[in-house]
């Protein structure tokens, strides 16, 4: 069999400091504010890409970010016990899913993932670290040797969860409809 190749990648990682959170929900603002069309023209936390999760009467807030969508909700279910109290299963999962709402653009119900800002030029921080004033968020970044990935496989991800919402054929007709070229003007 075929070695896989291997390159370098520049990891990006967010490290979550779940005792210095205090629930401000600053990082929910600016990460919406910052992926609104035009930028910074919106804010709604429904919209964000990192979630602080808290339940009444319990006493943590859990900062969580959007990882990958996956079409089919688990078969099993996660429960998490901190320091003795029990939260609601599925509660610190970053999926956008079929089960619940979370993750999921309000209005056209697609995932959500946090994209590290990515942006152009980069930004030196993401806008969720830049904004937590208490330090519960701290940005890192390691280089490691990966194989390499399947360029095309963040793009299937993103058809398959269109075709999920609208179905195979409305896709179809749509990109149709795209492909037609306008005609040019006299
Ligand atoms: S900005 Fe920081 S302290 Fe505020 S909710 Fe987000 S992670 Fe917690
Ligand atoms: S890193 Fe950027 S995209 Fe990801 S949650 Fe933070 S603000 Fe949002």
């Amino acid at each position: 069999m075929k070695a896989a190749k291997k390159t370098k990648k520049l990891i990006k990682t967010i490290r979550v400091d779940v005792d210095k959170c205090n629930g401000c929900r600053a990082c929910e603002v600016i990460c919406s504010a910052f992926h609104a069309t035009p930028k910074y023209s919106s804010n709604n936390p429904e919209r964000s890409r990192i979630r602080v999760i808290h339940e009444p009467l319990r006493d943590i807030f859990v900062p969580v970010y959007a990882g990958e969508y996956t079409a089919a909700e688990c078969a099993g279910r996660d429960k998490y016990t901190i320091d003795g109290k029990e939260y609601d299963e599925c509660a610190f999962c970053r999926a956008a899913c079929p089960s619940r709402d979370l993750f999921k653009e309000p209005d056209s119900g697609l995932p959500l993932k946090c994209d590290m800002c990515e942006s152009e030029p980069p930004l030196e921080e993401p806008m969720c670290v830049k904004w937590c004033l208490n330090d519960a968020l701290i940005y890192e970044v390691r280089e490691e040797e990966v194989e390499e990935g399947e360029p095309q496989a963040e793009l299937q991800i993103g058809v398959e969860s269109l075709v999920d919402r609208f179905g195979l054929q409305k896709l179809q007709d749509t990109i149709a409809r795209m492909a037609v070229k306008p005609p040019k003007k006299a």
